[in-house]
């Protein structure tokens, strides 16, 4: 919480808080993605691997690029926390602060998931979203968000005092490092902010704090991902289950996440470029 405020508000105080807000980062002018194949290619699947991923731990899976990745909740509901990476460079990884910046705090049908510099290119585009009707609630939520970083066990200890090794920090960490033969530091430095899969999250209206409330997502929902470039991802079924009360203990129910990776049939892509990474020189003036 913020000290009140130290100093009287100028005279024309009015006239500075009311000049309109300027988007930072108009997209009209990003290289759009080929949303109509996307929405052709998925008429026509065949699912090529599935992992489930248990409660409170998480599940690595790879998709080659012009692969689909469904995430799907099953048995109760339950929100994942999704890390991506290039499947060849772990460096290359989900910039979840720059997909904010050009998409606003939560993701739906057509808003790219951004890599980080120097690559910064779409490594996945959502390609569908049963939650898609829940759009902005009363109190300013919404699902898939951006804004989140994920739970981890270092904000808890020093909010609780206590160790808790089952947050989405620690479950990314330890599944990379048994998928990729790292040892756990070394993982632990490849995981990244989250794409916050089904939690339903936004700014409180009075104090601006970062809310959370019961995911709206129930069994058979999903999100369904277009993979740009060859992934690596990781997906953690959050020890929070829905995220309607807490997040760092075993106090809520939780459940699994299916993730699912679907190839296109022959031709399917026609006409679909996989997206190069930035064309910045890298010279930053010198
Ligand atoms: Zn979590």
């Amino acid at each position: 919480m913020k000290y009140p405020p130290q100093n009287s508000a100028p005279p024309d105080a009015g006239a500075r808080r009311s000049v309109a807000p300027v988007i930072c980062y108009p997209i009209e002018t990003l290289p759009p993605r080929p949303m109509e194949i996307y929405q052709k290619a998925r008429q026509d699947l065949t699912k090529v691997d599935e992992v489930l991923v248990a409660p409170r731990e998480a599940g690595c899976f790879s998709a080659p690029a012009g692969h689909f990745i469904r995430m799907t909740s099953v048995e109760g509901p339950q929100v994942g926390d999704l890390n991506l990476w290039n499947a060849h460079d772990l460096s290359e990884r989900f910039y979840s602060g720059k997909t904010r910046a050009l998409h606003g705090t939560h993701l739906s049908t057509g808003d790219s998931m951004w890599s980080g510099f120097p690559q910064m290119r779409p490594m996945a585009t959502v390609s569908f979203d049963t939650l898609d009707w829940y759009g902005w609630d009363a109190d300013g939520g919404s699902v898939h968000d951006v804004i989140g970083t994920r739970c981890d066990p270092y904000t808890n200890q020093v909010l609780s005092g206590t160790e808790y090794h089952h947050c989405c920090h620690s479950n990314l960490t330890r599944a990379l490092a048994q998928h990729k033969g790292l040892d756990l530091q070394e993982a632990e430095a490849h995981v990244h902010d989250v794409l916050n899969v089904f939690m339903c999250t936004g700014f409180s209206l009075d104090t601006h704090q970062y809310f959370m409330k019961a995911s709206p997502v129930r069994p058979g929902d999903y999100l369904e991902l277009f993979a740009e470039i060859d992934l690596l991802g990781c997906l953690s079924a959050c020890p929070g289950g829905d995220c309607s009360t807490g997040h760092s203990d075993d106090a809520a129910a939780c459940y699994p996440l299916l993730v699912e990776v679907f190839k296109t049939a022959p031709g399917a892509l026609d006409g679909w470029w996989s997206p190069d990474v930035n064309t910045y020189s890298r010279r930053h003036g010198l």
